[in-house]
């Protein structure tokens, strides 16, 4: 298939580029790099460095160009920002996406893959997550991306798109082959700041809250191979059924806490990562872990890694031999 990637140079969308191109299919790239890298983007893609705001440049890319689908990664992902400047994200990851669905509509591009999030669930009352428990995002990053899963939901009944909708918990992890890895500037993720303790760019990790009640009192995430991912998404844009949204929660199913994390990157490394215990950051749900059964039976998808600690091994790989990310 021929597929336009928005937000291809980004860190989950890079590494899904390359699982598209190995699994034979031609790829475009549209990102506008502002968070995204160019060299993260393999030189068999193409690539047009543009906005999803530019809605005249959309429809030139797709009109006549033969796309048979479209994945869509480029989104706004700061949390906090997202609660203290929320229409930046509303314009950004819900106006934006408007102009993509519009242009696809016009260019007879009927199916589509989306980054959504766990963070639909808001604080979900039970543990795993299934994906039919209620959606209540508590702050507008989770807000903007149902408001997209319901634009998906609704194009797919009334123009026979189909879409899916995957609900990433949290991305981690490198390239096996260390060829990319993920660099965000400012850096806010647990996993990325820890290794940055290790490389001796950060004096020490601090721990947002030890009070939570979870068994060693600090946060849980599921914490998923961004490999992984980047299988889902393959395995979905292939599978898509025509005129149908679907979402599913793709995460390994096993969750683990802030100082299990720290405690694996410690193995990893062989460093000492000095840690210091501070106040709960606001926002954060105790404990977030996935049932991916449905994306299993679904999509024969299956985590390759289930070890956090293999995971972070491939993240810090791609640290130490790229101290400085990207290079910007
Ligand atoms: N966290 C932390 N210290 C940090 C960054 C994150 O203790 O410097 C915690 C955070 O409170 C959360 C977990 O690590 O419980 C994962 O946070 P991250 O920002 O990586 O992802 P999120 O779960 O917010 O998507």
């Amino acid at each position: 298939m021929k597929l336009l990637v928005c937000g291809g140079a980004g860190y989950v969308g890079s590494h899904c580029v390359r699982r598209l191109l190995a699994g034979g299919h031609e790829v475009v790239v549209f990102d506008n790099l502002c968070a995204g890298h160019r060299e993260a983007v393999p030189a068999s893609a193409g690539f047009v460095e543009g906005d999803l705001a530019d809605a005249d440049l959309l429809r030139r890319t797709l009109d006549g160009g033969g796309f048979d689908g479209a994945l869509h990664f480029a989104a706004f992902l700061n949390v906090g920002e997202s609660v203290n400047v929320p229409l930046k994200y509303y314009r950004n990851n819900v106006a934006n996406t408007l102009n993509l669905l519009e242009a696809l509509e016009a260019s007879g591009v009927r199916r589509i893959v989306f980054s959504s999030t766990c963070a639909v669930y808001g604080e979900p009352p039970e543990m795993p997550i299934r994906e039919d428990l209620p959606k209540n995002p508590i702050n507008p990053y989770g807000t903007t991306k149902l408001a997209v899963e319901w634009m998906l939901r609704d194009a797919c009944a009334a123009w026979g798109l189909g879409a899916v909708a995957l609900r990433y918990f949290n991305a981690a992890g490198a390239s096996a082959d260390g060829v990319i890895g993920e660099d965000h500037d400012p850096e806010i993720h647990l996993i990325p700041l820890v290794l940055q303790v290790a490389l001796g760019q950060r004096e020490k990790i601090f721990i947002f809250g030890t009070d939570y009640p979870t068994p060693d009192g600090t946060c849980i995430r599921d914490y998923v191979h961004v490999e992984d991912l980047a299988e889902a998404h393959l395995r979905a844009i292939e599978g898509v059924a025509p005129g149908r949204f679907e979402a599913f929660n793709v995460g390994t199913g096993r969750g683990n806490s802030v100082r299990e994390i720290i405690a694996a990157a410690r193995e990893v490394t062989g460093h000492a990562i000095p840690a210091e215990e501070t106040d709960r950051r606001p926002g954060d749900p105790p404990m977030l872990y996935a049932a991916p059964d449905k994306i299993g039976a679904r999509f024969d998808w299956a985590p390759r890694y289930t070890e956090v600690r293999e995971t972070i091994a491939t993240a810090w790989a791609w640290h130490r031999a790229n101290p400085r990310g990207f290079g910007k």
